[in-house]
């Protein structure tokens, strides 16, 4: 039994994941700040405005060219953007910018179009266009409204906004413009989303997780990844710093760009020092999706490696010499060394046929997983709850603990393997119990597979296709103490 991730990266693992999160929303929170705070003070430059942190008097309007250029269009930060240059050869003083502000706790679009002095008269209209187009939805604190904003020569303290745009989702946008007679109209805009394959390859530095998270996949295809790796990779001996792998996502991607899954888990790859183990998702007909080595076997197995957490073989199966007996005899299983009171966990699911004292077995649990196939477990110290004969079992339920009953001469389990109820070694069966593909099913994974292992070398890498961070768009109030408590 492996878990997964090793437990002493997790909570490392979570600290990291939950800063990186919050590192945007600990900016953005900060420069919604100073934007208004700047923005307050631009438009009243006399008012009784809320005592201004101290950091305005440092606030320098962002420069036209802001440098690490963010190349997505939708990206407008939070900054005043300047008019296009080229434009001006035309329009001699532009009037016209964009501005991107979001909503507070307790905000609403008319007290934020108020902050902008916005006319009382447009922030209604304003309003009511857009309350018509969201129904009864309710914006989220933290949502980002992208306004087009003109300035009229005769008016310059009462800006004139041409458009508001929000986009709650990323397929769906919210526009109110501004006509010629004054007028303000709603519309609504649907963006088609259609999948887009791309990889994340790194090495390993830290968790497997972490790496792969860092290397841009999501949290919850780098647990599928290692789910899907951990029946047959052993993450404490065989995982390396240093380890290269390489993971295949499927994004949904809108027409326009945005990305509104991160990403699913197609394929994975992971270089171990021998071998490379590869993992590819396959939906059978008639079946659910499931994860298969690249050979077309479930990576799931039948039964367990090993029926316990932590354990090392002290004896092995076939003809010894026996401890305590004192002759040349079968072990008619493998030991496994343990700590008394180490929970032994169901091999496979099955039924309990025996629970209780047996002999030199001491307290024995007996389980039939199939017709053929049955375990047993002996030496127990006490047997795990509900487990009697008959009860049903699944797999990797505690059955009992590790103790030292019957003829034992110390805390271990003895494990047995029965095939039509002869013991057989149980270190020999585990490739032959695992689900494979046959027939078209086959056909189509080998297909499948080769397009998977070729896009693992060609797809585009996700960072050349994700913009810079990304915008956060907190659908739940943003508790900016949250990120300080991490
Ligand atoms: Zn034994």
């Amino acid at each position: 039994m492996t878990d997964f991730p090793p437990p002493s990266d997790r909570p490392k693992a979570a600290n990291l994941a939950a800063l990186r999160l919050f590192r945007p929303v600990l900016f953005a929170v900060g420069a919604i700040g100073v934007t208004l705070g700047a923005l307050i003070l631009i438009h009243h430059p006399a008012s009784q405005a809320p005592p201004a942190p101290a950091t305005v008097a440092n606030v320098v309007l962002p420069d036209p060219e802001p440098a690490p250029p963010l190349t997505t269009a939708d990206f407008k930060g939070f900054h005043l953007k300047l008019p296009d240059t080229t434009a001006e050869a035309e329009q001699p003083a532009s009037d016209r910018y964009e501005l991107t502000l979001r909503l507070e706790q307790g905000d609403t679009v008319e007290k934020l179009l108020a902050d902008i002095a916005v006319p009382e008269a447009d922030r209604k209209q304003i309003n009511e266009a857009l309350q018509a187009l969201l129904k009864k939805r309710k914006l989220a604190i933290g949502e980002a409204l992208a306004l087009v904003i003109q300035t009229l020569a005769d008016q310059p303290d009462a800006p004139r906004v041409l458009s508001l745009s929000v986009r709650p989702q990323p397929e769906q946008e919210f526009t109110v413009t501004r006509k010629d007679d004054g007028a303000y109209a709603g519309e609504e805009k649907t963006y088609k989303v259609s999948p887009r394959i791309v990889r994340v390859e790194a090495e390993i530095q830290g968790s497997l997780q972490q790496s792969g998270v860092h290397g841009g996949a999501p949290v919850a295809a780098m647990n599928e990844f290692i789910k899907a790796l951990s029946y047959d990779v052993d993450f404490q001996r065989e995982l390396k710093a240093g380890q290269h792998f390489t993971v295949l996502l499927e994004q949904s991607v809108t027409s326009d760009g945005k990305v509104t899954h991160q990403g699913r888990l197609l394929a994975g790859e992971l270089r171990l020092l021998k071998r490379t183990a590869t993992v590819v998702r396959f939906r059978p007909l008639n079946g659910a999706d499931q994860f298969y080595n690249a050979q077309g076997e479930s990576v799931m197995r039948s039964f367990l490696r090993t029926p316990m957490d932590a354990s090392h073989i002290t004896s092995h199966f076939g003809m010894r010499e026996h401890p305590i007996l004192g002759f040349s005899a079968m072990h008619t299983g493998v030991d496994f060394g343990a700590p008394m009171g180490t929970p032994i966990l169901a091999a496979g699911a099955g039924k309990v046929t025996m629970a209780g004292p047996n002999a030199g077995y001491g307290i024995f649990v007996k389980l039939q997983h199939t017709q053929q196939i049955g375990t047993g477990y002996g030496h127990m110290s006490r047997l795990g709850p509900g487990i009697r004969p008959g009860a049903t079992v699944r797999q990797g339920q505690v059955i009992g603990f590790v103790g030292s009953t019957g003829m034992s001469t110390g805390p271990h389990l003895h494990y047995e393997f029965y095939r039509d109820g002869h013991p057989v070694n149980p270190l020999a069966q585990k490739f032959a119990l695992r689900a494979a593909l046959a027939g078209k099913d086959l056909g189509r994974f080998q297909g499948l597979t080769r397009s998977y292992l070729n896009e693992m070398k060609s797809a585009p890498h996700v960072a050349e296709t994700v913009a810079p961070p990304p915008e956060p768009k907190p659908r739940n109030p943003v508790k900016p103490q949250l990120a300080g408590g991490g």
